[in-house]
């Protein structure tokens, strides 16, 4: 047995069944035997600019012989640093935003959540500390991300999790605002959404959602956290995903795309609002941050990727071909263990796989997967069914054919199926 305890992985199941993976180039990675694979996920829904691009690498390898690492705590900082913030803050979705980085996506979101019930407090409501998210909502796996997620077996088995904390349905904005009524809304600090919610389903949101959940928390002056770790960087066509739903959020958490996953990395924008109470000459101190924050090797990563999503127009591809994913998976619905699939906001989807199916045979998900690998696509599993977001660099034909696997495979497997 390997000595690799997998994350989110059975420890015995993963190390007898591992799947080594060797190399990347575009959209295809290759394991240790050579086999091809089309990467149908691009990796855990990051690698936008796809695998193998070698100015990212150069860029990486250039500051880290110049200086690999070095702290930003306090006032010390490094010049792809202060690009990368500036890149950013440019392009975010509010004016003047600051920019904090951390480590990841989990990071990013404890770092927002925080931040918000710091902001109350700052301004004389240390009261407001609730925050409310949605079922069906990934936020990470540390403590508030944890705490505010909406996949109830992620939220099982650690005694108390981070305290006032409240879910309510995902695609049912008045509930938010009913929620709010409810707990009393000098008590809430914030509200965290994906604009698509990514791992606990690929669920865009119902029309109009957004627009109206801004107004909801403007009317009781609670703070709008996007969480657009999958949905930044080109996932939704745009720079932080929420933009084509023209609001403009208080805090977006972001990560994955921002590197394409060529080194770690995430952060959260800040509109200048809600950095104000830390902005003045004699404001308190914002006593968090990680480490790494602010890695300059991280940051060099950072820059070249986003100069490659500009540059070469890959940003908007995931608007472009959102259209041609969903239609490439649409034959599936035809197939009797296949409820239905999902998508079509961004290059992202889902083929969720028939609930009774499911709850027969708990294993019957993990199969298709292994089905579909076998035949040379690589998805991600979720509780419902098999998730799909390729890099934003593949091709319309390499879509169809993505489709064409997974409607090969679900026949196998129906074949074979209990
Ligand atoms: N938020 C969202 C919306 C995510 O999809 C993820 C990761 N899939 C996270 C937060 C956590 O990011 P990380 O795994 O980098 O901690």
């Amino acid at each position: 047995m390997s000595n690799f305890w997998h994350p989110f992985g059975q420890l015995y199941q993963a190390s007898h069944s591992a799947v080594v993976f060797d190399r990347g180039e575009g959209v295809y990675v290759y394991d240790e035997d050579g086999r091809r694979y089309l990467d149908g996920t691009a990796a855990l829904w990051y690698a936008n600019v796809g695998h193998g691009r070698t100015e990212i690498a150069e860029a990486i390898a250039a500051q880290a012989r110049k200086l690999a690492g070095y702290s930003t705590f306090g006032n010390f900082t490094n010049r792809p640093a202060e690009e990368l913030a500036g890149f950013l803050s440019e392009r975010a979705p509010m004016a003047h935003a600051q920019i904090f980085f951390v480590q990841g996506g989990g990071d990013a979101v404890e770092t927002a959540t925080k931040l918000a019930r710091r902001y109350h407090f700052e301004l004389g409501q240390p009261e407001r500390t609730a925050i409310i998210s949605r079922v069906n909502g990934y936020h990470g796996t540390w403590g508030f991300g944890t705490s505010v997620g909406g996949i109830d077996a992620n939220r099982q088995g650690f005694g108390d999790l981070v305290p006032d904390t409240y879910r309510v349905p995902y695609d049912d904005v008045e509930a938010v605002e009913a929620e709010i009524v409810r707990l009393g809304d000098e008590r809430v600090a914030a509200v965290i959404a994906e604009p698509v919610i990514g791992a606990g389903g690929v669920y865009p949101p119902p029309p109009g959602y957004f627009g109206a959940l801004r107004e909801i928390c403007d009317r009781h002056g609670v703070l709008l956290i996007a969480d657009s770790v999958i949905c930044g960087f080109g996932r939704l066509g745009s720079w932080f995903g929420v933009e084509r739903f023209e609001i403009s959020p208080d805090l977006v958490t972001f990560a994955k795309g921002v590197t394409s996953g060529y080194l770690p990395l995430g952060g959260v924008a800040i509109a200048e609002h809600v950095a104000a109470p830390f902005a003045r000459e004699d404001s308190p101190i914002f006593r968090h941050g990680p480490t790494y924050g602010g890695h300059p090797t991280c940051m060099a990563a950072g820059l070249a990727n986003c100069h490659i999503l500009e540059d070469e127009g890959i940003l908007e591809r995931g608007a472009l071909l959102e259209g041609e994913l969903l239609a490439s998976l649409k034959p599936a619905e035809k197939f009797e263990s296949v409820l239905e699939v999902r998508g079509g906001v961004g290059l992202l989807a889902a083929v969720e796989v028939a609930p009774d199916l499911r709850a027969k045979d708990p294993g019957a998900v993990d199969r298709l997967a292994g089905t579909v690998r076998r035949n040379g696509l690589i998805t991600r599993v979720l509780s419902q069914g098999l998730a799909f977001s390729p890099p934003l660099i593949v091709e319309p034909t390499q879509l169809e054919e993505l489709g064409q696997i997974v409607v090969e495979s679900l026949r196998e497997w129906e074949a074979t199926a209990g």
